[in-house]
């Protein structure tokens, strides 16, 4: 039994996941792994440019831009077109495809060789290290945070940080895997004992965010209208998972199209999407 990182309530329950240990907490639903494995340590490896090289494919490799342009159809219905801050913003191609549609943009970003790529190739304002060691005093009228906060130390201290950074009214954008999913996918397969089919497809970093802990973090943040929905997935199979790209696109594709539709028979409370976004208005 730990103390849980977000809420400090005890009344957790503990499951192993291959050789980690999670906790989830009963109150505020955050799925956090052990005290006993070092949040420091974590971070220290992806700022010293393992990062980069574990998921600058990921990153150059144009994947992802269907996904950008998603992102900012979304954002952009809502918002049109202003300042836009990305945490974590790798080599920098979301934060390009919005330069290109007229945002004015900053990036943050921990590692010098994704910071160095985002300035000098795609000729970026980024900041190199963490939202802590930012201090500029501008105001933003969007943040996003895509596929970074659940590797955070203390996801709510960068939330914390971002709303000191966003102009009344403005949009926090989030992008992360599906706790609800990947933990009930694996506590399944578990029981039929088919883990080790699975366990390639599960994501688990130092975080693993469901619908209702997002709901809790951004409303105890003073968020408002937050939207939760099934995001799109990535192109390709950038971590080789499948035979073939052609099937890993068919089988995500079919999983997305599948949530979707789960999303709309339940008015968006069952959500099975394998990655989920978040948009909520700063009061
Ligand atoms: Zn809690």
């Amino acid at each position: 039994m730990e103390n849980c990182p977000y809420c400090r309530k005890t009344n957790d329950f503990e499951f192993k996941i291959f050789s980690r240990i999670f906790h989830r907490c009963r109150e505020c639903d955050l799925i956090h792994k052990s005290s006993q494995e070092n949040y420091h340590e974590v971070l220290t490896t992806y700022s010293r440019g393992s990062y980069f090289n574990i998921y600058s494919c990921d990153q150059t490799d144009k994947k992802r831009d269907k996904l950008y342009d998603h992102i900012l159809n979304s954002i952009e219905e809502n918002k049109g077109t202003g300042s836009l801050l990305d945490v974590g913003t790798g080599c920098g191609f979301f934060l390009g495809a919005a330069k290109k549609r007229g945002w004015s943009v900053k990036g943050i970003e921990p590692s010098k060789q994704s910071a160095e790529v985002a300035c000098r190739q795609n000729n970026l304002d980024v900041f190199c290290g963490t939202l802590q060691d930012y201090h500029g005093d501008d105001q933003f009228d969007v943040i996003t945070f895509i596929n970074v906060l659940d590797h955070s130390a203390e996801p709510w201290k960068e939330i914390e940080l971002a709303n000191n950074l966003l102009k009344p009214d403005g949009i926090l954008y989030l992008r992360f895997p599906n706790g609800f999913l990947h933990t009930h996918l694996f506590q399944l397969a578990s029981k039929f004992g088919l883990t080790y089919r699975i366990q390639k497809f599960l994501v688990f970093h130092q975080f693993s965010f469901t619908p209702k802990f997002i709901k809790r973090l951004l409303s105890d943040a003073g968020y408002s209208d937050i939207i939760i929905l099934n995001s799109p997935p990535s192109e390709g199979d950038p971590h080789n998972l499948f035979p073939a790209p052609a099937l890993a696109q068919y089988v995500k594709r079919a999983i997305y199209w599948t949530a979707r539709a789960i999303q709309i028979l339940t008015s968006g409370r069952v959500l099975l999407g394998t990655s989920l976004e978040v948009m909520a208005i700063k009061n």
